[in-house]
């Protein structure tokens, strides 16, 4: 009997894990107790652990038939971040399938993906299926903060559960994107995520002299950070196009008949204008970015206050991280100090392996017309906790094309969905990369 991985995918949003960031959330014990019980049930062998009682991730290993091969680790968060209820037109989480969705916070990020593994593991439990290589996975907590009561904390925790694993695939690509060519006919993309920009993120601090607001001072803590950021936050940084990027841009182009010119920065705007929604990944992958989120300074005006403080979010493209720090210090200059709250350097995987190209026949056996294209993922991913295992990374969390047109939509946002149409497709997609890699 085949898995309703649409019902499924509904009961998992049933379980509000709202991540609230700082080591604040709720319901993943909840949400992995469920997974556990299905799995246990399926006759696996799963194992429930966390660092607490309630932060909880799920792992699994499925042997496979021929235990020599290196293994595959799927892995996917319970965790969504907050949904404010009064802005959406439906309750985030009811988990209601209706109009051929499934709606709720997690439909697409990515309670889908959970759901579309999970699915795939019952049915081979009840056709008796096995995998050729042992697949591990991995449903795990807390990806929508830092990780720590989740994918970093098993990777330190518990090496042991992915010895023997080569590869890895997770959150974002595989999933259909119809474009319209040069000529006018549809071009099916399917961007298979092989490198994320580094996430780094930093605390600034400027050191001044405190006093009395009526007489200024030579060095204002407020004012040496303002200029600092603005020059930081006003940056443009230089065109860069990295291999991946490159890739992407060449393939895409190609596939849409369009000629590309990249060589300059006019030429590369016009490749990203002409490769229409799938020109949004490429216009944040072209170049390292550096945005100030967070100000911290003062506590009564007539006081000038001796420290000013600030938190810079930072990417930094594969390859880039030393450039992009160097630059950021000669940005920032005198008087500022810096420290890092998060570093997680930037990951790359090869399109010329083995893994890419089974997800490509994969995708090509359920869409002949598929064009499968790697591609740079502007922002970060658990992916970051497994690369430094020497494993493998890559984006695929593969979805079909609706019929009728319908996409996901509201990924961090509200009236978070996804097609059940896509669902179904991406997990006979899944289901049947997961028995042939
Ligand atoms: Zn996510």
């Amino acid at each position: 009997m085949k898995q309703d991985v649409a019902e499924l995918c509904a009961q998992l949003i049933r379980f509000d894990t709202t991540n609230f960031g700082e080591g604040n959330s709720r319901g993943e014990r909840d949400a992995a107790d469920f997974i556990w019980g299905l799995l246990h049930q399926a006759g696996y062998d799963p194992v429930l652990l966390g660092p607490d009682a309630q932060r909880s991730s799920v792992v699994v290993r499925v042997p496979g038939t021929d235990r020599s091969l290196p293994g595959l680790l799927v892995h996917a968060h319970l965790d969504v971040v907050p949904a404010e209820p009064e802005q959406w037109s439906f309750d985030p989480f009811a988990g209601i399938i209706k109009d051929g969705y499934v709606y709720g916070r997690g439909a697409s990020d990515m309670k889908d993906m959970v759901a579309m593994t999970l699915a795939t593991l019952l049915d081979w439990a009840s056709a008796g299926t096995k995998p050729r290589r042992d697949i591990v996975v991995a449903f795990v907590a807390d990806e929508e903060d830092k990780g720590d009561y989740g994918a970093l904390w098993l990777v330190a925790e518990h090496p042991e559960l992915f010895v023997g694993v080569e590869a890895a695939i997770g959150e974002s690509g595989g999933a259909a994107t119809i474009l319209t060519g040069a000529d006018g006919s549809p071009v099916h993309l399917y961007p298979v995520a092989v490198g994320e920009r580094g996430t780094l993120h930093i605390r600034v601090r400027a050191n001044g002299t405190s006093g009395h607001g009526s007489r200024p001072v030579e060095t204002n803590a407020v004012k040496v950070l303002i200029s600092a950021l603005d020059r930081v936050g006003n940056y443009h940084w230089p065109l860069t196009l990295t291999p991946i990027v490159r890739d992407y841009m060449e393939r895409t182009t190609a596939a849409l008949g369009f000629a590309a010119d990249l060589t300059d920065e006019e030429g590369v705007q016009a490749a990203i204008e002409a490769m229409g929604s799938a020109g949004a990944v490429a216009a944040v992958t072209v170049r390292s970015s550096s945005t100030p989120t967070v100000l911290r300074a003062g506590y009564k005006v007539n006081v000038i206050p001796g420290v000013a403080e600030a938190d810079i979010d930072i990417r930094a493209l594969p390859g880039m991280v030393e450039e992009t720090l160097a630059t950021i210090d000669g940005l920032l200059g005198a008087g500022i100090s810096r420290e890092f709250l998060s570093f997680q350097p930037p990951t790359s995987s090869s399109s010329d392996s083995h893994w890419f190209a089974a997800m490509t026949a994969a995708l090509t056996r359920h869409d002949p017309a598929a064009v499968v294209v790697p591609y740079c993922m502007g922002g970060g991913t658990d992916a970051k906790a497994f690369a430094p295992l020497g494993i493998s990374c890559y984006g695929f969390s593969p979805m079909g094309a609706d019929p009728e047109g319908r996409s996901s939509a509201g990924v961090h946002g509200i009236d978070e969905r996804v097609p059940v149409a896509s669902l179904v497709a991406g997990q006979l997609i899944l289901e049947d990369f997961l028995g042939a890699v």
